[in-house]
């Protein structure tokens, strides 16, 4: 495939040249400029004034030694990253994430979408994102806690609550984000909101957990129901067993729908009766154990390792909410030939351009990450508004401000693919709205 355009064609050439072996950030890279082809024929300004050539590049990446020392009193060394993309509309934000599979590509991939994601929200955050190589699993609190402060050691000197404000992400939940928010604090001597996500009763907005995956489902009940259709009795396949797939599960269930299929790393779960959620989260809020042990509670349930089966499951409904390039287009093929009618993406590109392409061309409705699970980082911002008003707001207002936000997503995005000749593309409907305003503004705000 090529971008049918000779400039952005050109330009992606380019970041490949200037970004070797960063696959994931190539294919973010791609999908952004070939859905704005439309946008760069219609503003040869942003061409003249290097919009295109600035927003595909960070405004500064930061990499660091991060040393521990693990409970055996071995010296560990982690690489730490924080790529701060684009400051042109707000502070950065984006989270952490900790995972072994982490590199620059993998944080700049995410740094970039966060841009769009952060714009379409319609509040003032721009785009960042930072993680480490370290793996949380096995470790004990006390390793975990000595590696965020080695980590926010060097990472506070960059951040800041009206620079750059980190969050949760893949390997960062509520007691690491709790690790870190306390050596920042120790460090600088400032209780501000420098982090977001943080526990109830030290500045943390409630509904931030639930945020992504409920957020997730405001967004596809919207898109349903402009199809005439919804989540009411529907069945729903969700991958992962993470902060955003438990609480999709909940939304879901809570829509109407049947929740039958859930998975980590390992393997994947079915039970046709609907999944036990309460028990989900006992094993992996609260004892961080393998979804392979459901079955032990619940034996009409089954098991099946190997994660990627959870896509032969039938439903017609599919959340992926675990990683990148989960599901591809070959399990999409399955999908579509089980029925499916609805894809919306909880995690961040866990769908490869061939599986889209596959939904796309089937008439499957289909939801990309930067606008579906945009709720976590819009939720993150009126955490962000709570801690500098000194401030919390009730469950049901921060709730009512986030489905509001999701279905002003789903609608901005339905009007620009329609604008620019792409009806119904919400993905090219989420980067054109997600583009327009991060762009006027690095135009207003000169060549910096
Ligand atoms: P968690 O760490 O809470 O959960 C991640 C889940 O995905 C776990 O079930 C994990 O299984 C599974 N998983 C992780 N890596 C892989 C892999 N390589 N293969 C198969 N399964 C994997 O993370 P979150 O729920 O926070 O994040 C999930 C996704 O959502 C990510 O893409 C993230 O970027 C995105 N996202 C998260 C937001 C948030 O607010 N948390 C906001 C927006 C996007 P296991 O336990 O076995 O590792």
């Amino acid at each position: 495939m090529a971008i049918n355009n000779e400039y952005l064609a050109g330009l992606y050439e380019r970041v490949i040249k200037r970004n070797p072996n960063e696959p994931e950030f190539h294919q973010a890279v791609y999908e952004v400029l070939e859905s704005l082809v439309g946008v760069a024929e219609a503003h040869p300004e942003y061409i003249e004034r290097g919009v295109f050539e600035s927003i595909v590049e960070p405004e500064r990446i930061i990499k660091f030694r991060v040393p521990w020392v693990d409970d055996n009193g071995k010296v560990q060394i982690n690489r730490g990253y924080r790529i701060q993309f684009n400051s042109a509309i707000g502070p950065y934000k984006g989270g952490l994430r900790f995972h072994p599979s982490v590199y620059e590509g993998i944080i700049k991939f995410l740094g970039f979408e966060q841009i769009f994601k952060n714009s379409l929200t319609g509040l003032p955050i721009g785009g960042g994102k930072g993680g480490s190589d370290f793996n949380p699993k096995g470790k004990s609190d006390m390793e975990v806690m000595r590696f965020c402060q080695s980590f926010m050691t060097e990472l506070s000197k960059h951040i800041g609550a009206d620079t750059d404000v980190p969050a949760g992400d893949i390997g960062v939940g509520g007691r690491e984000i709790g690790f870190l928010f306390g050596q920042y604090k120790r460090l600088r001597n400032e209780n501000v909101g420098v982090l977001t996500g943080k526990g109830l009763n030290y500045g943390g907005s409630l509904v931030r957990t639930e945020a992504t995956g409920y957020g997730l489902c405001y967004y596809t009940e919207a898109m349903l129901n402009d199809h005439n259709s919804s989540f009411e009795g529907k069945t729903v396949a969700i991958s992962g067993s993470g902060n955003v797939a438990i609480y999709a599960c909940e939304k879901a269930t809570q829509l109407g729908a049947k929740v039958i299929t859930m998975s980590d790393s390992n393997g994947y779960i079915v039970d046709n009766n609907g999944i036990d959620l309460d028990l989900i989260k006992e094993l992996k809020e609260v004892q961080r154990k393998r979804i392979s042990e459901y079955v032990n509670t619940h034996p009409e349930a089954e098991y099946h390792e190997g994660c990627r089966g959870v896509w032969t499951v039938k439903c017609d409904i599919a959340l992926p909410c675990a990683t990148q390039n989960e599901l591809n287009g070959e399990e999409a093929k399955t999908l579509v030939a089980n029925g499916v009618i609805a894809v919306c993406e909880g995690a961040n590109m866990p769908s490869t351009p061939e599986a889209i392409a596959e939904f796309q061309s089937n008439g499957v409705l289909f939801g990309p990450a930067k606008a579906t699970n945009a709720g976590g980082v819009a939720t993150s911002a009126l955490e962000m508004c709570q801690n500098s008003a000194r401030y919390s707001w009730s469950f049901e207002k921060v709730d009512k401000k986030l489905k509001k936000i999701m279905e002003d997503i789903y609608k901005n995005s339905c009007e620009a693919a329609k604008k620019y000749g792409m009806e119904g593309n919400l993905v090219a409907g989420a980067n054109i709205a997600g583009f327009l305003k991060v762009a006027d503004a690095m135009m207003a705000q000169g060549i910096v």
